[in-house]
């Protein structure tokens, strides 16, 4: 549809939405995002960008200001707390390339991609509650009164993975909730005992799993920080919180006791939000006028850390599809294409690797301590984990229309600047 200058709605301005709106604004068309907070904001604590999503960030010139807020992860590491027992161990450079991926305050990817977007000049309508979209030729978008928000070519849901557009228009599947969810915390870095460039992890079975990430800072003045988190069933937080925050405390410096410094900086269970999860993929994300991305189309538990990327991707292969095709009907079907077997082979790794780490189950962690932590270590485990982990099991870039980043080669702005 090159050279056509299109009317998009963009719902939620979260790093799926922002992503295209940047997208279609460069492109040349008309972009309004609709947002329900009065102030956009992030919500939740830290995630890593994968190469994935640091390749549409670089994309976007977006990877030299993330580089220098966020914190470059090498390996993923994880020991069993009472053995000690490795349990898990992934590492980027198992692949060559030179890969690696930046974790970050959720507030620096969001400020990074609300910043672009003020700067690209975006209409960005704060603290308007959508409800339903009619898809057909001039798509409408309606508030919670039932109020027609004009007349667009496009409306791209990207409202995450509660959506009620989604639903208005009667695309199927909505999310399933998981098990388990978790406590997260944003606090400030203590790296005595913990490496600056890995994800840590401890793990009790699959019912208990403590994690701490260096996520680098929300602001480029701001602290240091990392995100602490530590699974569990929403259904028992309650029981937990009456129990008192002492006994929590108690119970994770039990099982890892370096934590101490950040179970320190912890005084109310108001610190910790509870995060729950659920999962559902959309066979189609897309209907007449109407396009579905990020958690909107598809969510998952954090276990392989893909969200946020997928996200990204997602916003990529929309614009790439709307550059390519002569018409919509035809843009959405090459959207969905381009997206379909990434999506889908992601969100069921996702399933089949939650119930390892986040389950009651206990065949299967004792799988994962004594045959799984061993055969991982025997090629090509380590370079298919590693693959897992990037985002990049099978190429997620050329049906986006993206190019990977160069990590090894990269110019002076680029994250491999950030020191190992
Ligand atoms: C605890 C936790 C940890 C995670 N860790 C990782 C990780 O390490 N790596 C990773 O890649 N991903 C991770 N994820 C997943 C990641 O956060 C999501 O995949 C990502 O935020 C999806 O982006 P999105 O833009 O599609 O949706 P969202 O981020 O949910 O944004 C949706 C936006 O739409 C707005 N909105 C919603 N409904 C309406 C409405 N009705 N009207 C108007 N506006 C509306 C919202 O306010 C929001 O701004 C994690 C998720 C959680 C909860």
């Amino acid at each position: 549809m090159n050279g056509r200058n299109l009317h998009i709605a963009i719902a939620g301005a979260g790093p799926a939405g922002l992503a295209a709106a940047l997208y279609l604004q460069r492109d040349g068309h008309r972009v309004t995002v609709f947002e329900r907070f009065a102030e956009p904001r992030p919500v939740g604590s830290g995630l890593i960008v994968q190469p994935t999503g640091l390749t549409v960030l670089e994309d976007l010139g977006l990877l030299g200001e993330i580089s220098t807020l966020g914190s470059r992860i090498d390996r993923l590491h994880g020991t069993d707390a009472k053995s000690g027992r490795t349990v898990l161990d992934v590492r980027y450079d198992a692949r060559p390339g030179g890969r690696f991926g930046i974790a970050v305050h959720r507030a620096a990817l969001f400020g990074t991609l609300y910043r672009a977007a003020r700067r690209a000049g975006i209409e960005i309508i704060t603290d308007v509650e959508l409800e339903a979209v009619e898809p057909g030729e001039q798509p409408r978008l309606l508030d919670a009164a039932g109020r027609g928000l004009g007349s667009f070519d496009l409306v791209v849901d990207a409202t995450g993975s509660r959506s009620k557009l989604r639903r208005s228009a009667g695309l199927e599947g909505e999310p399933k909730p998981l098990a388990y969810g978790a406590f997260w915390a944003s606090l400030d870095w203590c790296g005595e005992g913990f490496d600056e460039n890995a994800l840590t992890q401890r793990y009790r079975r699959a019912s208990v799993m403590i994690g701490v990430l260096p996520i680098g800072r929300a602001e480029p003045d701001g602290r240091k920080m990392a995100a602490f988190f530590w699974s569990l069933k929403p259904a028992e937080s309650e029981r937990v919180q009456a129990q008192g925050l002492a006994a929590w405390k108690a119970e994770v410096a039990r099982l890892w006791p370096e934590c101490q410094a950040y179970l320190d900086q912890i005084e109310d269970f108001d610190q910790l939000t509870l995060a729950r999860y659920g999962h559902h993929t959309l066979a189609q994300p897309a209907a007449r006028g109407f396009a579905v991305i990020g958690d909107a189309a598809h969510s998952t538990s954090p276990q392989l850390g893909q969200g946020a990327n997928m996200a990204l991707l997602d916003a990529a292969a929309l614009a790439h599809a709307l550059r390519q095709a002569g018409d919509m009907d035809a843009a959405l079907a090459f959207y969905v294409r381009a997206r379909r077997w990434h999506v889908r082979l992601f969100q069921a790794l996702s399933l089949a690797f939650t119930p390892f780490y986040q389950s009651d189950l206990l065949l299967l962690p004792l799988l994962r301590d004594r045959l799984v932590a061993t055969v991982a270590r025997i090629p090509p485990a380590p370079q298919l984990l590693a693959s897992i982990v990037a985002g990049t099991l099978i190429d997620p870039f050329g049906p986006a229309g993206l190019k990977e980043t160069d990590w090894m080669n990269s110019g002076e702005e680029r994250a491999v600047r950030i020191p190992a």
